[in-house]
């Protein structure tokens, strides 16, 4: 016997990567758990860290979640995936868009003609506003946007200099700033015009029809699932000496070899996450002209759809820069809107808590006619059924996602995710180079990127 197992020997591959140490990554969210399942796929001991209590990070679905959170979750009728983060996939031939075709997932294609853009608080298709010169010009800008590689103005200095018409400026906010995770106020242009034009998918935007986003990494990342060990938030790490130390919230300390962090920009700027050493200043100095927006998503149910059957976005209102008409092509009554409202407005709903439903339902009464506040569904005791989703009060999220501010390049992402000693590696959305950053493709993609940089390490000895 033992003969014929040696005459085996040869033949067997063994895993791809020899090593003998562990991999930590921290943070399993798009972005850890791929890195994890890669290392995993290759033969490399992996173990992941989460600070919350599932996985996931910012792609959240609403099911399953508790009801201390989401009370009125049992109230909504929605019979789609509703989503409390991610909605949309940017690229049916993109990483999560090959994950949809993998999976043999039915998908919702949301063409741009779906698309209603406000100006003088009236909604209309890009077809209706026709030849309106302010339109035209706002189109215009965004259209060529990626014209803008190296400058370090705001997106509102390279509006106003374009000379397009306040009328309007929402348009582009609906279309740029908050689609981006902040508004044009803040965002340097510079940065997402090299992003734009790194971008290479076919630009569809896609959703599922009938499965949660959530449900699809928990699907796709199984294999990793038992690696996975919930509520512990490191607060520490230690790559000074071999093993680095890592220490989590309750004092419990893990030794590792080499570490992935995943966890979002906005954690790692509040300094709740030491490192010894600190990080490079090449690293931090780079972290400064980035950041994480404040971040808003209110879903309502209404008892009639008042925007139109075909509507798919609502782009450009001052009170709401994005309304996504969530159950276009995958609801039997399609009358719920997604909200989302990123950046300096974000932060402004948020501090009026469930106030923030009022002011919504608000701005939909002047873009239809009383419609909003007449049309939503109530409970039994006539409060309106919605679920609020405040991402900049989530611990361990604390905001949207990554955007640029004027000055930043797409060299300062790539410093945000540049491995340090060969011991500590950087992924998430923040730190992609591939022009989908703020993604959950650019996520994958920081995965894919980050596993290389590990590998490349690990042969280095
Ligand atoms: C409202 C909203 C709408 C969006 N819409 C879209 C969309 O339509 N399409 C799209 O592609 N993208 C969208 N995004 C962006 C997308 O969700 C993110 O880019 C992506 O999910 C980020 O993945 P990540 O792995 O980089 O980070 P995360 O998902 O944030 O994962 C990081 C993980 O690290 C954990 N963590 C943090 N601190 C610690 C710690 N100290 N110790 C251990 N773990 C820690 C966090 O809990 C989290 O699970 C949206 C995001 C939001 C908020």
């Amino acid at each position: 016997m033992p003969a014929a197992l040696a005459g085996c020997a040869p033949k067997d591959p063994g895993p791809e990567v020899v090593y003998s140490g562990t991999v930590t990554v921290i943070g399993a969210g798009t972005a850890g758990l791929y890195a994890a399942d890669i290392l995993h796929t290759k033969g490399i001991k992996v173990n992941i860290f989460e600070a919350r209590d599932q996985i996931g990070g910012r792609v959240r679905s609403l099911r399953n979640q508790s009801l201390d959170q989401y009370p009125l979750m049992p109230q909504l009728s929605s019979d789609f995936p509703v989503e409390l983060g991610a909605q949309t996939c940017l690229g049916s031939d993109s990483i999560f868009g090959k994950i949809f075709k993998t999976y043999n997932l039915n998908s919702v294609e949301f063409p741009p003609s779906s698309s209603n853009f406000v100006m003088s608080k009236v909604a209309k298709s890009e077809a209706d506003w026709g030849s309106d010169p302010d339109f035209l010009a706002a189109k215009n800008f965004r259209k060529n946007l990626r014209n803008n590689v190296g400058s370090a103005s705001s997106v509102l200095q390279a509006i106003q200099s374009a000379g397009i018409n306040e009328r309007a400026y929402g348009v582009l906010n609906g279309t740029i700033g908050n689609a981006y995770g902040g508004n044009n106020e803040k965002m340097g242009i510079g940065e997402l015009a090299e992003e734009e034009k790194l971008r290479t998918t076919d630009g569809l935007v896609i959703a599922p029809k009938s499965n949660p986003m959530q449900d699809i990494l928990i699907s796709r990342f199984s294999s990793v699932q038992s690696m996975v060990q919930l509520n512990t938030p490191i607060v520490s790490v230690n790559y000074s000496a071999d093993p680095i130390v890592l220490t989590a919230k309750d004092g419990t300390t893990y030794n590792t070899d080499k570490v992935i962090v995943t966890v979002p920009i906005s954690v790692l700027k509040t300094g709740v996450m030491s490192f010894s050493p600190g990080l490079p200043g090449a690293m931090t100095g780079s972290l400064t002209k980035f950041q994480m927006g404040d971040s808003l998503r209110v879903v309502l149910e209404f008892k009639k759809n008042f925007w139109g059957e075909s509507v798919g976005l609502i782009l450009g209102s001052t009170g709401v820069p994005e309304y996504f008409s969530a159950g276009l092509g995958r609801s039997q009554v399609n009358n719920t809107l997604s909200v989302t409202v990123n950046g300096d407005l974000a932060a402004q709903y948020s501090a009026l808590g469930e106030g923030a439903v009022d002011a919504i339902l608000a701005d939909l009464d002047i873009l239809y006619a009383g419609q909003g506040t007449q049309f939503i569904r109530k409970d039994t005791n006539l409060k309106n059924i919605y679920i609020l989703q405040d991402w900049t009060k989530m611990p361990y999220l604390l905001g949207g996602y990554s955007y640029p501010m004027p000055g930043a390049n797409n060299a300062d992402r790539k410093a945000m995710g540049q491995p340090v000693n060969d011991k500590l590696f950087f992924a998430g959305e923040a730190t992609d180079v591939s022009g989908q950053a703020g993604t959950v493709n650019g996520a994958l993609a920081s995965a894919e990127r980050v596993v290389q940089e590990v590998v490349t390490a690990i042969k280095k000895v």
